[in-house]
């Protein structure tokens, strides 16, 4: 151990970043009542400054001594970068100068407000769908996932010949606003390299890439100003390094941080990559003049060996072994004894000690749950138990452990106590999924068979009708909802409800002559949560939020023990609808992939397992199902392709255990049981594979918005089974006419026989008003009925 190591009673810890939204979504009021009219800009930017001292002020005293600035939004931290180097579309009206509030706002949800019209349920958005406006004005920004994270960014938009000049100033105001509150921060910015990687041009060939040289005279500006306001590190996010490795992007990094470096020589540069280990991209960094390299060491912690032989003996290494990404508490004694011997090696001058990312992505406090599981709540960490872990690993780490001795030793019981819960190991389960064979995988027949058993069954018309499950949650379901939650309805009254409510959709659903009818999931609060609460293996928090999209938050299930389904979950309201009608009724269904991707999952066991329990608790459902009489059962994989990890060449292994997941919860009906399945987003040509794999007799999946055109990689694909292409889109108030579903129906055939087609929306009508919902549906069973009648 070095000297300096003894003299410090802690080492360096860093948070990285924090979550923006206030411990009870203060941010979330204050913006919703901002954008309602209901409050003006300086009461909004009051609760804005308040939340970003209470959490520096958070930070200092639970020991963190590296405290971020720049890391709050308003909305989105990427949307922020645009704004500041003035990548703002024309369209947006601005021109120079300072970026105003209206401008930053229109840029995130469209000139006419509110326009992230999301359908799908948890506030997550799918792919691109959301960033629509309604007709006037401009519309948002579009908008995707942040990397493998539930966040969603707004897409910066460039195109060739973009100019860019420093247009807001917001990361040297927030430096000084903290200065003003005592606290010397270390700035954040998303660095230039990962912001044109992330950004589109409209125009496909033309790379963003190329803007780099133009860019990177504002970050100089940017660094200059901070740098003068007395800023002497600033961390630079360039999580694009952990993708797969790129030269252009190597090269785009050398570029960057030798401008960097040359313009500013004295500024000390944080480089953070995070998500991800850096592999074959290390070579790149290890020479950039850097002054600190932050390595995710949770998702990547094979990387550090590499790192440590690699990187010049100066360079600050910061390791990021909290996990940020994950609500798990830290085994801080094991974790401390493996990074001794860094700290040894390195000296203690040398390391920090950090998150493996940003804690944007986790909830903020877990004292503020009472009402949890006291054990699962002794296992867990959220971004304040975090900080507070930080702290004691920095003290542990650098020869003070006695001082913290009993949160080590707390430390120690959690994990062991974790370890051995008969709440997180359940024997049975363990020997289901070791028992699961190869048939239990597949359906009795091929689909030929499958269908013909089917087809005489149900004889439906060609181009059959369906939805996709949910109708619209109206304010009356939901109040009804939140009074039963409360207390102020019982049971009886809120079945009683419910029951009305599904009555009445089934009815007007054989009224207007649909094939094959929904139930309506009137009862379901969130197509993960209601199936979560109902297995053994999860838990939910009453404020655990995190943000997916500007003041958009969900509450993710806590995935912490093997899953197992007590009882049945959905088979008596499956059979109270059926008993309404002869018509097919669907079972519906939320998929084990779909479930585990929304979910906080178990960091003791891969994916892969948590997953095929889940699988086998859904199967038992479909089973119930089948055996109550259901003849056609739906599993919604929404969130499949979500899924896909970062690296493609990690793809082919994921895709392979989410199909084998879904291949066991669907497989252990009979041949005349009719599966179907439901995915939202869009583009399938690179997974069409696996989507073909999963066999479901019926998928119908979202492609109005794109004519119909994603139907050409089932059409190459020569994908046999049979699909619903969407043909009205239910992320827009409009009500499609008969004509236009006809004429997508018209696409459709082009590409694919019509014994394959089914007509049915591109998604679930919860977020639709029952005005929009029936003359739309009007209209499609209109249009399939002209097909028909054409065929
Ligand atoms: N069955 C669900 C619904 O209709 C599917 C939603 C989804 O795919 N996100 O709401
Ligand atoms: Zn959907």
């Amino acid at each position: 151990m070095t000297n300096s190591s003894l003299s410090l009673a802690t080492l360096p810890v860093a948070t990285l970043g924090t979550p923006r939204i206030g411990p009870r979504r203060e941010l979330k009021v204050a913006l919703e009542s901002f954008w309602a009219g209901k409050t003006d800009e300086t009461a909004l930017l009051a609760t804005a400054t308040e939340l970003r001292a209470a959490n520096w002020a958070r930070q200092k005293a639970l020991g963190v001594n590296i405290i971020p600035s720049n890391d709050f939004s308003l909305y989105d931290h990427v949307l922020d970068t645009s704004v500041m180097v003035g990548a703002i579309p024309k369209i947006y009206g601005w021109t120079s100068g300072k970026v105003p509030l209206a401008t930053y706002f229109a840029m995130a949800r469209g000139s006419t407000g509110g326009t992230h019209d999301e359908t799908c349920a948890h506030g997550h958005a799918h792919g691109e769908q959301d960033a629509h406006g309604n007709g006037h004005g401009a519309p948002a920004q579009e908008m995707t996932k942040w990397f493998d994270t539930n966040y969603h960014y707004m897409v910066p938009e460039v195109f060739a010949g973009q100019t860019f000049a420093l247009s807001s100033t917001k990361p040297v105001d927030e430096f000084r606003e903290a200065r003003a509150l005592g606290h010397h921060t270390r700035p954040v910015l998303l660095g230039p390299v990962t912001f044109l990687k992330l950004a589109k041009a409209k125009d496909p060939n033309f790379d963003p890439l190329t803007l780099l040289p133009a860019l990177l005279p504002v970050y100089v500006e940017v660094l200059r100003r901070l740098a003068a306001c007395g800023a002497d590190w600033v961390q630079m996010d360039e999580p694009c390094l952990v993708l797969d490795p790129d030269p252009a992007i190597q090269a785009a990094i050398r570029t960057a941080y030798g401008n960097i470096a040359y313009a500013l020589p004295n500024l000390k540069i944080m480089l953070a990559t995070y998500f991800g280990g850096l592999d074959a991209n290390l070579a790149t960094v290890q020479s950039l003049p850097i002054a600190g390299l932050h390595l995710d060491l949770v998702r990547a912690p094979e990387q550090l060996d590499a790192a440590l032989a690699g990187i010049p003996r100066g360079l600050v290494l910061s390791l990021g072994v909290i996990d940020g990404r994950n609500v798990w508490r830290a085994d801080l004694p094991a974790l401390a004894a493996r990074l001794r011997a860094v700290v040894a090696r390195r000296g203690a001058d040398h390391v920090q000690i950090a998150p493996s990312c940003s804690m944007l992505h986790v909830p903020i406090d877990l004292e503020q749950e009472k009402d949890l599981d006291a054990d699962v709540k002794s296992w867990l960490a959220f971004s304040l138990q975090k900080m507070d872990e930080l702290a004691t690993l920095g003290a542990a780490l650098a020869g003070n452990a006695a001082g913290v001795q009993d949160k080590l030793d707390a430390s120690t019981k959690a994990a062991a106590a974790r370890k051995t819960s008969p709440k997180v190991h359940n024997p049975e389960v363990a020997a289901r999924t070791a028992a699961v064979t190869a048939g239990m995988k597949r359906r009795q027949s091929a689909f030929a068979a499958r269908a013909s058993v089917q087809h005489a069954r149900f004889a439906l018309p060609t181009f059959p009708t369906t939805t996709i499950g949910s109708f619209p949650q109206t304010p009356e379901v939901r109040q009804a909802r939140s009074a039963h939650t409360k207390g102020a309805l019982d049971d009886a009254a809120y079945e009683q409800f419910l029951r009305e409510e599904t009555a009445r959709t089934v009815r007007w659903q054989e009224e207007i002559g649909l094939d094959v009818l929904v139930h309506g999931e009137f009862e379901r609060n969130d197509m993960v949560q209601y199936f979560g609460e109902q297995l053994s293996g999860f838990v939910f928090t009453k404020h655990g939020w995190v943000q997916s999209y500007g003041s958009r938050y969900v509450r993710p299930p806590i995935l912490f023990g093997d899953v197992s389904r007590p009882a049945a979950m959905t088979v008596t309201w499956w059979s109270y609808a059926q008993s309404l009608t002869l018509k097919p009724m669907k079972g519906m269904l939320t998929g084990p992939v779909t479930i585990l991707n929304w979910s906080f999952v178990r960091d003791d066991v891969p994916r892969a397992a948590a997953c095929h329990q889940i699988a086998l608790a859904i199967r038992d459902e479909v089973q119930d199902l089948e055996t109550a009489g259901a003849a056609m059962i739906q599993i919604d994989e929404a969130a499949l392709r979500e899924g896909l990890p970062l690296r493609r060449s990690d793809w082919q292994a994921y895709l392979d255990w989410a199909v084998e997941c879904f291949r066991i919860c669907s497989s252990g009906v009979a041949d005349d049981t009719q599966i179907h399945t439901h995915m939202c987003y869009s583009e399938f040509n690179d997974i069409i594979d696996a989507i073909a794999a999963m066999d479901a007799d019926v998928i119908s999946i979202e492609t109005s918005r794109s004519k119909m055109e994603l139907l050409e990689a089932f059409r190459t694909y020569k994908y046999p089974n049979e699909i619903g292409p969407g043909v009205y889109d239910i992320h827009s108030p409009r009500v499609p006419d008969a004509g236009e579903m006809t004429e997508l129906m018209t696409l459709a055939r082009g590409r694919l026989a019509d014994g394959q087609l089914w007509v049915n929306p591109d998604c679930g009508l919860k977020t639709r008003k029952w005005e929009e919902v029936r003359p739309a549906l009007v209209n499609m069973v209109a249009a399939a009925r002209a097909l028909r009648s054409g065929v």
